[in-house]
């Protein structure tokens, strides 16, 4: 897609507030060494920053025999962010200040067996009044970014399909701005860890960066020149459902033999019990949760089967990310979610190994692997950072659709 001039000064935008939040208070001369832009450019983008009240003059620092330098800050209190993590079992909801700080947060569990959209709104409704509820007089909520699992539609608000519920179609911006006040951005959970990843992890500051989602469902978030790629139809990513064996296991979106048939917890949990159906480990029942938790102490504490279990899984996926690999050349492949987290560093040792059994050796080179070093829920705080960009992109398109 051609980048037109206001997608570049909203990038640019972008740029210069996440080196607000990387550091503040700075001056305008940092920001251009540390953005690469003008100083004239950020000049004027500071400029528009102060008067969104997102940023705020505070002083001056010598800068040794010439004129003194304006310093300015983020302005944490300049507004507040919400972030909605709709998930298969729960529905987590976070508040940001400008900072990206936790200030509030509330987790609703979604009941076993629950389909329908209306308990999923009630329940976003009621975290977003929680949370908002400890916000002090007179403190705006610039917005609410929603994440919800599976193909969304951006634009039009929808849930296009979500595979656990079977939704097709759900107007799901509509059912909750006819209770929420506030401005609200819908996207799914792999779109908000790599946008996380961008503004406050591994991904920052890199051109081109893939971040690999590991938890029931799998994906790849993709960052190309610095940006989120959501592709023509905000598809972008679903590398869990590229062949990875022909004729392979069968996976719910119709295909055989899927990458998330083999490293998303079930997929894991199913291998287990494929090559040792007489360990204890197998027999752990259909929380995924739990069993990955055992799978990862049981690698801990030396289990031949969980190594093994271990090695399995790091095989097919470092094979499916030195395809990655290959046909993007990225910096950084950033393992998140919440597999990813439990099984660590054995995880990401074995996968660094099977991505170098594949992967030509010039882009191999240039790539790290590593574990996502966010220490919070990333769905959320990538789903706050989504208002956060409505707010910034919005600052000169008064015609932008505004929600009551
Ligand atoms: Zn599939």
């Amino acid at each position: 897609m051609k980048r037109t001039s206001r997608d570049i000064r909203t990038s640019n935008r972008y740029q210069v507030l996440r080196q607000f939040i990387a550091h503040s208070p700075a001056s305008r001369q940092e920001l251009a060494a540390a953005t690469g832009l003008s100083s004239a450019t950020v000049a004027t983008l500071v400029g528009e920053l102060v008067e969104l009240g997102l940023v705020t003059e505070v002083g001056f620092v010598d800068s040794g025999g010439g004129r003194p330098r304006g310093l300015v800050a983020l302005n944490t209190e300049g507004g507040a962010l919400v972030g909605v993590d709709i998930a298969e079992t729960y529905v987590h909801v976070e508040l940001f200040d400008l900072g990206l700080n936790v200030v509030a947060r509330s987790e609703e569990r979604v009941r076993p067996g629950a389909r329908g959209p209306e308990e999923v709104v009630a329940l976003v409704v009621a975290g977003v009044h929680a949370v908002t509820a400890e916000l002090a007089d007179g403190h705006r909520v610039l917005g609410v970014g929603v994440s919800v699992p599976g193909q969304v539609d951006r634009e039009g608000g929808l849930s296009v399909y979500a595979p656990n519920w079977d939704w097709h179609d759900v107007p799901l911006l509509d059912a909750l701005s006819g209770q929420l006040a506030h401005p609200l951005y819908l996207d799914n959970p792999l779109h908000a860890c790599t946008a996380a990843e961008l503004w406050f992890g591994a991904a920052r500051g890199r051109s081109d960066a893939v971040v690999v989602n590991l938890g029931t469902g799998v994906g790849a978030g993709l960052a190309l020149g610095g940006a989120l790629h959501r592709g023509v139809s905000n598809s972008a990513g679903e590398w869990g459902h590229t062949t990875l064996v022909l004729d392979g296991r069968r996976c719910h979106c119709g295909g055989r033999g899927c990458v998330e048939t083999y490293v998303g917890a079930p997929g894991i949990m199913r291998s287990l019990r494929e090559l040792h159906p007489d360990s204890a480990l197998s027999r752990s029942g259909d929380d995924q949760t739990a069993a990955i938790d055992a799978l990862a102490r049981a690698v801990a504490d030396g289990d031949p089967v969980a190594v093994a279990t271990l090695g399995h899984t790091a095989r097919y996926l470092g094979a499916a990310l030195a395809n990655l690999v290959n046909l993007l050349n990225p910096e950084v492949i950033i393992l998140s979610s919440w597999v990813a987290a439990r099984l660590g560093e054995p995880l990401l040792d074995a996968v660094r190994e099977a991505v170098a059994r594949h992967a030509l050796r010039r882009p191999l080179a240039a790539t790290e692997i590593v574990l996502s070093p966010i220490p919070t829920d990333p769905v959320c705080l990538g789903a706050a950072t989504f208002a956060l960009e409505g707010a910034l992109t919005h600052v000169r398109t008064p015609l932008a659709r505004s929600r009551r």
